[in-house]
C-alpha cells in the first residue's frame, strides 16, 4: 500500500508529488484531466513561467516526475473516498478501488459562468476572472466588466494597467453605485448583455447596442469544488467554499489534507487561486505528511 493517494495532478498535485518522491514516500497521482485553466494557452504571473502554456507546464512536472520511483501517476476519475480498516477507499469510475493511510485531495475549482451566449468559448481566451493573470496583456485598451456587484472593486484594480473601462451591469447597480464607478473614469452600460463573441482581437459585446472591447472580466460568475469528497467525507468548510486547512494543509478529518483552490486557511480571506500559491500549498501539505510519517 502506498502512502499517500493524491488525487489531482494540476500545480498543487503535482508539486506535493515533488515533494514525496524527493523524500522517498511512495504515492499515487490520480488525474482526471480537468484543469481550472484548462482552456488557457499562456499563464502569468508565475515566476520563471510568465506567459508559459499551462499544458507545457504540466507536461514538464510530469517529465522530472518520472525521475522519481515511488511515485505513480494514474489517469482517471475518482469517484469517491471513504475512510476504511487501513486508512482511506479511493474508487475509480473505473469500478477498481486503491487504499492508502492518507489523501491528499487537489482537486481544484470549477467555474461556473453567467448565462451570456457565447462567453463559454471566449472563457480563458478573451473572457477572464483575474486582473494578475489577465490584466496587462490589455494595457491601454479598452476593456470590458462584465456583472455589477463586484465591478467597482475589479475598475479599482484595472483602472492603472488598461485605457478605458466599460462595466455592463445589466441593470443591477442604482444610480448611486453607476456614478461611483463614472467618477471612476469607467462607463456604465446598463441594458441586459445578450450576446459575446469574438471580434478582431477582441470581444464584442451585445447590449442594446454593440460595445468592442480588449478583453472581459467577469466578476458574476461563481465557483464550487469540482469534486465531491469535501462532502462524502464531512470536511470543515469555509465561507468561501472552500475546504478549511491549517498552515500544514491538514482537513479537519485526520489523514486527509488538501491543496491548491480548493483550501485555505480561515486566516485567509478567501481563495487565492493562482498556480504559484496551488504549488506552494501542495509543498506545504506535503512536508506536513512528509513530518508525520517520519515521527510515526
Ligand atoms: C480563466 C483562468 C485563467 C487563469 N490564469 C492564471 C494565470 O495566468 N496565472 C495563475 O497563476 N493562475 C491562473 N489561474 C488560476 C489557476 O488556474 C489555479 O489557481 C490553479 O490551476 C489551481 O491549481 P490546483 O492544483 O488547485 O487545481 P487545478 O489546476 O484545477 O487541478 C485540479 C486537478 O484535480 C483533478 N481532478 C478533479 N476532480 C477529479 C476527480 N474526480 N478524479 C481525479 N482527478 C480529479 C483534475 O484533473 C486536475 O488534475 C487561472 C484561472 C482561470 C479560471
Amino acid at each position: 500500500m502506498r502512502d499517500v493517494i493524491i488525487i489531482g495532478a494540476g500545480p498543487a498535485g503535482l508539486q506535493a508529488a515533488l515533494t514525496l518522491g524527493r523524500m522517498h514516500r511512495t504515492a499515487l497521482v490520480v488525474d482526471s484531466g480537468e484543469y481550472r485553466n484548462g482552456p488557457v494557452l499562456h499563464m502569468h504571473n508565475v515566476v520563471a513561467n510568465d506567459g508559459t502554456p499551462p499544458a507545457e507546464f504540466r507536461a514538464t512536472a510530469r517529465a522530472q516526475l518520472a525521475a522519481y520511483e515511488t511515485i505513480t501517476l494514474r489517469e482517471g476519475s475518482v469517484t469517491a473516498v471513504s475512510p476504511a480498516d487501513d486508512g482511506f477507499a479511493v474508487r475509480f469510475a473505473d469500478g477498481t478501488t486503491e487504499h492508502a493511510p492518507r489523501v491528499l485531495l487537489a482537486t481544484g475549482m470549477a467555474d461556473d459562468l453567467p448565462a451570456v451566449p457565447g462567453l463559454a468559448e471566449l472563457w480563458g481566451l478573451r473572457a477572464f476572472t483575474c486582473p494578475f493573470c489577465d490584466g496587462h496583456e490589455f494595457a491601454g485598451r479598452r476593456v470590458g466588466v462584465l456583472g455589477g456587484g463586484r465591478a467597482e472593486h475589479l475598475v479599482r484594480m484595472l483602472r492603472p494597467i488598461v485605457g478605458s473601462l466599460t462595466v455592463f451591469d445589466g441593470g443591477e447597480l442604482d444610480a448611486q453605485a453607476r456614478s461611483a464607478l463614472e467618477e471612476l473614469g469607467a462607463d456604465v452600460h446598463s441594458a441586459p448583455v445578450t450576446a459575446v463573441a469574438a471580434h478582431d482581437d477582441g470581444v464584442r459585446v451585445s447590449a442594446g447596442g454593440e460595445v468592442d472591447v480588449g478583453a472581459l472580466f467577469v466578476t458574476n460568475g461563481t465557483t464550487r469544488q469540482r469534486a465531491p469528497f469535501p462532502e462524502q467525507l464531512g470536511l470543515r468548510m469555509l465561507p468561501s467554499g472552500a475546504i478549511e486547512i491549517d498552515e500544514f494543509g491538514r482537513t479537519s478529518l485526520p489523514g486527509v489534507s488538501a491543496a491548491g483552490d480548493l483550501a485555505h486557511r480561515a486566516a485567509v480571506p478567501g481563495i487565492m487561486a493562482a498556480v504559484t500559491i496551488a504549488a506552494a500549498a501542495g509543498q506545504l501539505a506535503a512536508a506536513g505528511i512528509v513530518q508525520e510519517l517520519a515521527m510515526a
